[in-house]
């Protein structure tokens, strides 16, 4: 068991949310990142990057842009489980977070602050740092983002912007033009009828 995840299963009863309760254990090395549209109270994107074993997580109420002269509120959340990385479905009403969720956009990633030679800084100290630089291979994303923390505390406020590169694009707006799941397809709508028919 992973202490990490200790605030992660405090909010959350598993013999009511179809949620992982993360006892896998073990990261398997990788460096995967998902993004989840979550219609809970508010509709918010979780944008979570697998760091030493756990999804590090923010919940960003607009998503994340590809317009770099747009910065989006990203408000750090508790660390998830590896194996929330696929997680579709609808968290049942009366449970923390209930509503429908769906992988909208995942992928690896790349941290671009380890590419600095003898200024290399590992993402735990980034994460420590406030300061994020990742390149990010997604269906719908692509190419740096940096993650900005901007004020201390447990539900701290981070500033998500898109770098300048190739991949930066002004015109597109994916979160309103590309909905669905990348995994399955299917919208929220999708997802919440299809639950409610089991
Ligand atoms: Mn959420």
């Amino acid at each position: 068991m992973n202490d990490k995840l200790n605030a992660y299963r405090d909010k959350r009863d598993f013999d009511k949310t179809r949620e992982p309760a993360g006892d896998e254990g073990a990261s398997r090395g990788g460096r995967r990142f998902v993004i989840q549209k979550h219609d809970a109270s508010l509709l918010h994107y979780d944008f979570r990057l697998e760091i030493d074993g756990v999804l590090v997580s923010w919940a960003v109420p607009r998503g994340l842009s590809t317009d770099p002269s747009v910065r989006r509120l990203a408000i750090r959340t508790e660390d998830h489980p590896l194996d929330y990385i696929d997680f579709e479905g609808v968290i049942p009403e009366g449970e923390y977070g209930a509503g429908a969720v769906l992988v909208w956009d995942t992928g690896s990633y790349r941290n671009l602050r380890a590419d600095k030679g003898p200024h290399s800084v590992g993402m735990e100290d980034a994460l420590e740092d406030g300061l994020i630089k990742v390149w990010l291979e997604g269906e719908k994303l692509r190419g740096g983002y940096a993650l900005k923390r901007t004020d201390d505390g447990e539900q701290s406020r981070w500033l998500a912007i898109k770098m300048k590169d190739d991949a930066a694009d002004a015109r597109r707006n994916p979160v309103s033009t590309e909905p669905e799941s990348v995994l399955t397809g299917r919208s929220l709508d999708d997802i919440a009828d299809e639950s409610a028919n089991d």
